[in-house]
């Protein structure tokens, strides 16, 4: 009888296809999505610390952009190399590594500048296959989002019923049988979980969850210090921030069960607001009865690399999209706004300002959100 607390959700192949290529790699680097949060962190760094217990030494953190402070004190963090800080060590990583491990990312595309580097990574492993030459192009996906899906593939670990691609990597390791249960490598496991269900109120039903976080906590990691740690982590321009947002900007179409809430450069300027500090305030809304589609728009000057693609817009428009129960809002955000993203949690962009966003937004409001 087995009486593991964990189903093997990950198949032989792919736990065969890991092990070779951890165990081939003398260099390794980790790339998580652009504007990480606690889960792209979370399981990053949680990779990190799971491959230098392995022994491998020579494991490169990268970020594609840079990462709110609420999250700064994870642990190994401090090694993380940003590319916005370092870009051509960043790219010299990717490019030199033998072995590319994407956490919480399943597209080459969602990591701002360093997007055309590993789509080169992306392209020499698909060419690795079918050719003997395949310097420098193992790779492995450890995904959660609904763009990408396992496939016969061995390197794709993705699962978009799982809740976390945290929990992809406590699993793998499980697997593997080689799990190393450290208080930072808990940590980040947890952040990571944490974060990505809100402190476990949705897609937080599934019991193996709670037998990992029951494993995690015999590392003796404070789960209630991390809940601190992120969530009672506000400054008052923050607080504030969030009163404006409420007060003066919500807009609510309950014929919809919808709320939207811009907000542009000048009033994110006047509150001091850096991206981190947005980060939550598209969920406020759905705690209204009756409200289940949530809507926030802000305002960013368009990188140097999207500039090509931007129309000659100036600004652009970074949305998030949140929703409750049976009402997805990952097909209007890839329909109308380039983006995609879990069902009830997905985010896109307008080459524009917040009120012609905003407008385009309730244009197309009918074809999306459910009339109740
Ligand atoms: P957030 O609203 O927190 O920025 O993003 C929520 C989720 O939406 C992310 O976890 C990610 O899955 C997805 N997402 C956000 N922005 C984009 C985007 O520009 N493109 C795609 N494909 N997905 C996005
Ligand atoms: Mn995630």
């Amino acid at each position: 009888m087995n009486n593991s607390p964990l189903s093997d959700l990950l198949s032989p192949l792919q736990l065969e296809h890991a092990a070779r290529c951890i165990e081939q790699a003398q260099s390794i680097a980790i790339i998580t999505h652009q504007n990480p949060d606690g889960d792209a962190l979370g399981s990053s760094l949680a990779m990190r610390h799971f491959l230098l217990s392995l022994g491998k030494h020579t494991v490169t953190n990268i970020v594609p952009t840079s990462f709110p402070d609420f999250l700064a004190w994870l642990p190994g963090l401090d090694s993380v190399i940003q590319y916005e800080q370092q870009p051509e060590a960043a790219a010299a990583a990717l490019r030199e590594a033998d072995l590319v491990i994407c956490t919480d990312l399943g597209e080459s595309t969602r990591v701002a500048a360093l997007s055309p580097v590993l789509t080169e990574r992306f392209d020499s492993y698909t060419a690795s296959r079918t050719s003997v030459n395949s310097a420098n192009s193992a790779l492995l996906i450890i995904d959660h989002h609904l763009s990408r899906v396992c496939t016969d593939q061995p390197e794709q670990i993705a699962y978009p019923e799982c809740a976390s691609a945290s929990e992809l990597v406590f699993r793998l390791a499980y697997q593997l049988g080689k799990l190393s249960l450290t208080p930072d490598f808990a940590t980040c496991i947890y952040t990571g979980m944490m974060t990505d269900t809100g402190n476990f109120s949705y897609n937080s039903c599934h019991p193996e969850m709670y037998s990992i976080i029951a494993m995690l906590l015999t590392t003796g990691i404070n789960k209630d210090t991390i809940y601190d740690r992120v969530f009672n982590a506000w400054n008052a321009d923050r607080m504030r921030l969030v009163g404006y947002c409420l007060y003066h900007k919500m807009k609510l179409f309950p014929e919809y069960r919808t709320a939207l809430i811009t907000l542009n450069r000048r009033e994110m300027y006047r509150f001091n607001a850096k991206s981190g500090d947005m980060e939550g305030i598209v969920n406020m809304p759905l705690q209204i009865k009756d409200i289940y589609y949530s809507v926030f728009m802000r305002e960013d000057k368009i990188p140097p690399h999207q500039i090509p693609d931007a129309g000659g817009a100036k600004v652009k428009a970074k949305i998030s999209f949140r929703s409750q129960g049976d009402r997805p809002v990952n097909k209007l955000a890839h329909e109308v706004f380039r983006g995609g993203g879990h069902m009830n949690a997905s985010g896109g962009e307008y080459f524009g300002s917040v009120d012609e966003a905003a407008q385009k937004f309730i244009e197309t409001m009918p074809r999306y959100m459910q009339k109740e």
